[in-house]
């Protein structure tokens, strides 16, 4: 067997050209319950570590683990908007490995009896088609604890003096979500990948089931993938790509794979079945280790645990309460506002499309509700690396401000500092508009007054529109703007000189 351990790539089209991609993705969400799957103990981020452990959790003889139900709906309610089919009946199961963060030396979790199986979710590619991913699988099991290596000088266990242990990720309830082998995708592979993992998230986010905030870790992704011979039905062997924790990492590391196969195969390696690790900074990926079967787990039922039996009327009164599905909800919302395919990704990508939807419901237009959160709110997250939705403004604010351009008591470039403020922390919308004192200066008199200087001051300009160049009147519009610092209503300015020079508009 040869092992090729170089990073030879073909390049994206040759592969492509003889090879076809099968994927598998492994979805993890940390669901958002208030405390653990099977103890007590809080599940609140940022505490001091090991503050929120307890014997369960800890894992000492004799203690004994307790069903977290919110949990379990949870998951019920995943499966249901995953189209699955719900157990009626099924058990948690033990499987044993020793990890120091682990420190039951078993992860509770569950094997040949999900919670749920057999569904799908239908995800919309950049061109507006609709791709099919079959679910295998979506199951319940626990987090484990974190390690940090420390004295090293990567943070990886290579090199480090020591390591600490902090386990209040222990036992904070998993959903992972397994797809079936996703066939016929070709060249878009890396596309459909990513899309599924964002219309995933989507979704877990619009079940109200997790935050699904991947840049926290509370959902990552293992890609797997494979390439057969164009033309042939036989799977190749897998790599999988563990914990991917971003949409545009999915992407690169499929594309990256795919890649990476090509050039093995070619040289007619043979690909072996591992782990890898995607490098963000090289858009690289770089062997974990040789994959144990799923037997080496010695899984085994859970005695401690009882088995979870959803009662059918419980599985139907969740179904009833599931909320519109994302990509429906973003397809009606694409009509209301009657935007492009194109310009409702951008919002998407941009994280936007409750934003924008409560600005709306709290009284914005959608054209303006759609500039602010595009223009604006989209920049400053840019460059202050903060997610948009936890920018220091509220839906509820940028309507306001909508509302005071709306009402002519401020003009766009007013409102952009209005934004500024709120942004900088200074206050409300109104707050900001009476401490910076921002407001058109809509006094007729204040107005005409500055109207007659910038006509004094300019006699040139205003014997040119006088003459019937009316284009010239930007000039004047400018200059009285800049003595009101911004604050005049522009076209009201334009209307004042015109009528001053006895010029039709
Ligand atoms: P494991 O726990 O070993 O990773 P799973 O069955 O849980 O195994 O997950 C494997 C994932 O990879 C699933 O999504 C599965 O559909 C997919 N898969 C299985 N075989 C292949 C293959 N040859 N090529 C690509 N994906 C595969
Ligand atoms: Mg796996
Ligand atoms: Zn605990």
């Amino acid at each position: 067997m040869t092992v090729t351990t170089t990073t030879d790539l073909v390049s994206y089209e040759d592969a492509l050209a003889s090879y076809d991609p099968v994927m598998g993705l492994e979805v993890h969400v940390e669901l958002g319950t208030k405390t653990k799957m099977f103890c007590g103990c809080s599940t609140e981020l940022g505490a001091e570590p090991n503050s929120q452990t307890c014997p369960t959790c800890l894992g000492m003889p004799g203690s004994l683990p307790v069903m977290n139900a919110t949990g379990v709906e949870s998951a019920i309610k995943i499966g249901l908007a995953l189209n699955c089919e719900i157990a009626e009946w099924c058990r948690f199961a033990r499987k044993n490995y020793f990890y120091p963060d682990m420190p039951k030396n078993f992860q509770t979790s569950q094997y040949d009896e999900p919670i749920a199986f057999n569904g799908y979710l239908d995800v919309q590619l950049e061109d507006g088609e609709i791709f099919r991913v079959e679910i295998e699988r979506a199951h319940m099991e626990e987090d484990t604890g974190k390690s940090t290596h420390v004295g090293g000088a990567t943070g990886r266990i290579h090199g480090a003096s020591h390591s600490l242990l902090d386990y209040n990720r222990a036992g904070i309830p998993l959903i992972e979500i397994v797809t079936k082998p996703i066939e016929g995708a070709g060249e878009r592979a890396p596309e459909v990948a990513k899309a599924y993992v964002a219309e995933l998230r989507e979704l877990i986010k619009a079940l109200g089931v997790s935050e699904a905030r991947m840049e926290m870790g509370q959902m990552r992704c293992d890609v797997n993938l494979s390439l057969r011979p164009n033309g042939t039905e036989k799977f190749g062997t897998r790599s999988e790509t563990k914990n991917v924790n971003s949409l545009r990492s999915v992407e690169r590391a499929c594309r990256y794979e795919i890649q990476r196969h090509a050039a093995v195969l070619n040289s007619g390696g043979t690909i072996i079945q591992e782990t890898r690790h995607f490098h963000e900074d090289t858009g690289s990926t770089t062997s974990g280790r040789v994959k144990e079967e799923a037997e080496d787990y010695r899984y085994f039922p859970e005695p401690d645990l009882v088995p979870v039996a959803p009662t059918r009327e419980w599985v139907e009164e969740l179904r009833a309460g599931l909320p519109e599905l994302p990509r429906v909800r973003r397809n009606r919302l694409r009509e209301e506002w009657g935007i492009s395919e194109h310009d409702m990704q951008s919002i998407l990508n941009a994280g936007a499309v409750d934003l924008i939807a409560a600005t709306i419901e709290s009284g914005a237009d959608s054209v303006s509700a759609r500039k602010w959160w595009m223009g604006e709110m989209a920049r400053n997250a840019n460059e202050s690396g903060r997610p948009i939705d936890e920018l220091p403004i509220t839906p509820e604010q940028v309507a306001r401000v909508t509302t005071l351009v709306k009402e002519g008591s401020l003009n766009d470039k007013l409102a952009r500092q209005v934004i500024e403020g709120v942004l900088a922390g200074e206050g409300t919308p109104d707050e900001v508009v009476e401490k910076r004192g921002l407001k058109v200066v809509s006094d007729e008199g204040a107005l005409t007054a500055a109207v007659e200087e910038a006509i004094a001051g300019n006699p040139a300009i205003a014997d040119k529109i006088r003459g019937g160049k009316v284009a010239a009147a930007g000039a004047l519009v400018g200059a009285v703007m800049k003595a009101t610092r911004g604050q005049a209503d522009a076209a009201r300015v334009k209307e004042l000189i015109l009528e001053k020079l006895g010029v039709e508009g």
